[in-house]
């Protein structure tokens, strides 16, 4: 396994799609597409994301997600009995339509969020969901990569819609033991091929503790299904559990943040990590990757014995934050965590949402030089 050097640079995953990509995307969406061809277009994407990555000198890379819509209803691709629902086939669906409708006008995520992958039959691994990217990104790059994917809470909240789903799994849970199993499987699997790093994303965790009853979701599927947050976490913790201890020896890590859809500040989630804070510690994984580039982020909250992955600039701002200024961002969390187990990443991905990137890849590089020139700063320190 490749070594890292102190303060390793890395990203949250997604790396803006070029206008090719973005077009290739939409014609395999509508089938207009061969396989063949989407997946050339693809690993150009991969190929320039990449590139972007060394030339910044990032430490840790990923493919940029290139292969993916967005970094969770790409699964519908890969799994039998997943099937991507527009807004008005769900309500098509739902029994409470009034109540659906009402949900759906406080939403706070347009609607190009929310085509949502819904578990339709028996969920059963059709391609791999990240080992053959992870494979091709290695022919190409001897550096340390991160593997993202689609945490097991995240996927089963979203694909959990009773009125589909019920017909195949009698509960949520049931639905949850068979995406645990879909992801510990590719887990192993990334294991043996060589990742570095496995990253699970998390975001709704914080949705969870933020909203305290009010409806303002990632997606719509979860509003079916709303439990007790506490409830809900301990499902998270425990389903998170069972997926990690499939990476073995492989550092994992978990990314959880409030929200990338928008460059509009005020509409994203806010808070500090304190209320998860007993719940991360539960979760027996090696790092948190966690925004606090922003103010929404509140005060570093204490890792424990984990790695923190120190979200250090905004993927949502034209600005680019200088060197300085990051350096002195993580000498600030340096209070809260020993040298040895920090990380620096921006807040989220550049482009989580292929139509809708927050980023140019023209800034999203200058940024992510900014980040190692601090890194080469605190390394001389
Ligand atoms: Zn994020």
């Amino acid at each position: 396994m490749s070594t890292l050097p102190l303060f390793p640079v890395t990203t949250v995953g997604s790396w803006p799609r070029s206008p090719d990509l973005l077009r290739a995307l939409r014609e395999r969406r509508h089938g207009t597409l061969s396989a063949a061809r989407f997946r050339e277009v693809a690993r150009a994407g991969v190929r320039e994301a990449l590139r972007a990555q060394e030339l910044a000198g990032v430490d840790l890379v990923t493919d940029g997600e290139q292969t993916r819509d967005n970094f969770y209803s790409f699964v519908a691709e890969k799994l039998d009995g997943v099937q991507l629902m527009t807004l008005a086939e769900m309500l098509e669906l739902v029994e409470d339509k009034a109540g659906f409708r009402q949900l759906l006008d406080t939403l706070d995520v347009p609607a190009f969020a929310i085509s949502n992958p819904t578990c339709v039959g028996e969920l059963k691994l059709r391609a791999p969901l990240a080992v053959d990217d992870l494979d091709y990104l290695r022919t190409l790059t001897a550096r340390p990569i991160k593997v993202t994917l689609p945490g097991p809470y995240l996927l089963t909240r979203a694909m959990w819609v009773p009125e589909a789903t019920g017909k195949v799994y009698p509960d949520k849970e049931a639905l949850g033991e068979a995406v645990v199993g879909i992801l510990r499987d590719e887990v192993e699997r990334l294991a043996r091929a060589g990742a570095d790093f496995i990253q699970l994303d998390e975001p709704v965790l914080t949705e969870l503790v933020f909203t305290q009853g009010r409806t303002r979701t990632f997606m719509c599927a979860a509003l079916a299904a709303r439990n007790d947050p506490q409830e809900e976490l301990e499902f998270a913790v425990s389903l998170l559990g069972r997926v990690l201890e499939a990476a073995g020896d492989v550092r994992t890590g978990l990314h959880v943040c409030r929200g990338n859809w928008s460059r509009d500040e005020s509409t994203l989630l806010s808070g500090s990590y304190a209320p998860l804070a007993t719940w991360f510690e539960r979760v027996r994984v090696r790092q948190l990757v966690l925004e606090y580039a922003t103010p929404r982020a509140g005060e570093v909250v204490p890792a424990g014995d984990k790695e923190l992955g120190l979200g250090v600039v905004n993927p949502r701002s034209d600005a680019v934050e200088t060197p300085a200024e990051i350096r002195d961002r993580v000498r600030a969390a340096l209070r809260h965590v020993p040298v040895e187990r920090l990380f620096l990443n921006p807040d989220c991905g550049f482009g989580t949402f292929a139509a809708r990137p927050m980023n140019s890849p023209e800034v999203a590089a200058r940024k992510l030089a900014a980040m190692t020139e601090a890194a080469r700063m605190l390394r001389g320190e």
